[in-house]
C-alpha cells in the first residue's frame, strides 16, 4: 500500500515520540532517509523511494525476490500447506517450503488453504470503504485556504451533484515535496475486495471520483487553479478485507483494557480508526494517555494449518481492533514477528504452532523491536 496504493504518511504508533516499530520498519524508514525519500517529520515519505528502499533490504539480507507472479493456490497435505504454485511470466511454477507466510493482506494463501477466516463487520460484513489515493502537483500551498473552508466548499460542490462521493470531507496531506499535496479522499463503499469482479468496478469508481475531485479542487479551491494530477495510485487502496481465526484473538475490550501478553510481538496505541462501511463519517477511540495493547504471537497463527502463519492487517482481531493495528508501521512489526517465527521454526523442526511466543517475543526485542519494559506479571525477556 504504501507504494503501489500511494498510501501515505506513516500513521504514529509511538509513545512520548519513541516509536514502538523500531525494528524493521525502522530500517527500512532510515534507508528511505538516506536516500532522501523521507521528510523531516520522519511519517512523509517519497513511494519511489520506498520501493527502492525496500528492495535494498531484501537485496542486502539475501532475499530471492520474483516479481510480477500471483498466488495461484496451496497445494495441501492434510493440515499442511505442501507447495504453492504462482502464476507469472513463466506461467505456472511451484515453490515447496517447510513454512509460509501469507502477506497478501487479503489473506489468499490462508483462505485458499482452507483456514476459517472473517470478512467485515460481525453484524452485516461489511468491510471499511476502498480508496484510491492521488496526488496533485503545482499546488499554491500559500494560497490554499484552511480545512474548514476546503470542506465547505466541498459540500457545496457535492449538494450541486458536482461531486459523487460519500465521505463527509476532504482528507489531505502535504507531500515531500512543497507544491505536491497528498489526497486520501475518494470513498467507495459496498464492495468486496476478495471478489474479482466487485474489485474491479471498485478501481473504476475510485478513478471516476479522482477526476471529480480534480475539477472541484481546480474549480473551487484557491491554489488548485493550475494544479497537476502528478500521480493516481496503480491499485485502489484496500483497509479491510479477511482476517484469519488464530490461536488468539483480539477483540474491542482488549484495546480498551490495553491488555499487554507474556507472547506480545507488538505494541499499539494508534487509536481505532474505522472509515464507515456504509457512508460519509468515521470512529475514532482513543487509548488513555501513555497507554498500549500487545499482540499476542497466536494472532499470527492460523488454527487450521500447521505450516503458515499470517502477517499484516489479516491477523485474528475483530472489525475494531483491525481498525488500529492495520496501519503501515505495526502491520510491519507484524511481518517481521511472522519471518521471525518461521525461522525458529525451521531450526527447532517443528511447526509455527509449536514456536514458544515468549521466545518469538525475546528474538524481536534482541532485533531492536521496542518490547521491553515489564508489566505487573509479565516477563519482558
Ligand atoms: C486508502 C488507505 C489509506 C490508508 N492510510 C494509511 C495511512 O495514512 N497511514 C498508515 O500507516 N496506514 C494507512 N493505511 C493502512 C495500511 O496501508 C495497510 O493496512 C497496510 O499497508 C497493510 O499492510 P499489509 O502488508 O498487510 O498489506 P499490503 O500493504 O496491502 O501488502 C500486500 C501485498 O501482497 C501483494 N498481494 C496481494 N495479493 C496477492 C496475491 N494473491 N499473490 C501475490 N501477491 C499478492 C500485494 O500486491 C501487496 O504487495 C491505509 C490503507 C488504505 C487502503
Amino acid at each position: 500500500m504504501a507504494t503501489a496504493g500511494l498510501v501515505n504518511p506513516f500513521m504514529p504508533n509511538q509513545l512520548d515520540g519513541k516509536p514502538f516499530d523500531s525494528g524493521i520498519f525502522q530500517e527500512w524508514c532510515d534507508r528511505m532517509g538516506e536516500m532522501g525519500g523521507l521528510a523531516k517529520d520522519g511519517r512523509t515519505f517519497c513511494q519511489e523511494t520506498a520501493k527502492l528502499a525496500a528492495e535494498k533490504l531484501c537485496l542486502d539480507a539475501g532475499v530471492k525476490l520474483l516479481y510480477h507472479v500471483q498466488l495461484d493456490r496451496p497445494l495441501m497435505d492434510g493440515r499442511r500447506i505442501d507447495c504453492v504454485t504462482m502464476l507469472g511470466k513463466s506461467g505456472l511454477t511451484g515453490h515447496r517450503a517447510r513454512a509460509y507466510v501469507d502477506a497478501t493482506g487479503d489473506a489468499d494463501l490462508a483462505a485458499r488453504a482452507g483456514c476459517t477466516f472473517e470478512l467485515g463487520r460481525a453484524e452485516d460484513g461489511l468491510t471499511q470503504p476502498m480508496t484510491t489515493c492521488f496526488d496533485l502537483a503545482g499546488v499554491d500551498i500559500e494560497r490554499m485556504p484552511d480545512r474548514e473552508t476546503i470542506n465547505r466548499l466541498y459540500d457545496r460542490a457535492r449538494e450541486e451533484g458536482r461531486l459523487k462521493c460519500p465521505r463527509h470531507n476532504v482528507l489531505l496531506f502535504r507531500s515531500v515535496e512543497d507544491d505536491r499535496i497528498h489526497f486520501n479522499t475518494t470513498r467507495i463503499i459496498g464492495h468486496d475486495a476478495t471478489d474479482t469482479l466487485s474489485l474491479s468496478e471498485a478501481e473504476i469508481e475510485g478513478r471516476r471520483q479522482v477526476l471529480d475531485y480534480v475539477e472541484f479542487l481546480r474549480r473551487d479551491v484557491a491554489g488548485f487553479e493550475s494544479a497537476r494530477l502528478h500521480a493516481v495510485a496503480v491499485t485502489i487502496g484496500v483497509r479491510e478485507s479477511r482476517r484469519v481465526r488464530g490461536h488468539a484473538y483480539l477483540t474491542r475490550a482488549d484495546f480498551e483494557n490495553a491488555t499487554k501478553f507474556p507472547d506480545g510481538i507488538c505494541r499499539v496505541n494508534y487509536e481505532i480508526d474505522i472509515h464507515s462501511p456504509t457512508g460519509g463519517g468515521s470512529e475514532h477511540a482513543q487509548l488513555p494517555p501513555g497507554e498500549w495493547y500487545e499482540i499476542p504471537y497466536g494472532c499470527l497463527v492460523p488454527l487450521d494449518c500447521d505450516n503458515l502463519l499470517v502477517a499484516g492487517r489479516p491477523i485474528s482481531v475483530d472489525h475494531a481492533v483491525h481498525s488500529s493495528m492495520r496501519v503501515m508501521p505495526p502491520a510491519c512489526t507484524v511481518g517481521q514477528a511472522c519471518g521471525t517465527a518461521a525461522a525458529m521454526a525451521l531450526r527447532q523442526k517443528c511447526t509455527p504452532a509449536e514456536v514458544e511466543g515468549r521466545e518469538v517475543r525475546r528474538s524481536l526485542i534482541e532485533q531492536g523491536v521496542w518490547l521491553v519494559e515489564t508489566h505487573e506479571g509479565i516477563e519482558a525477556s
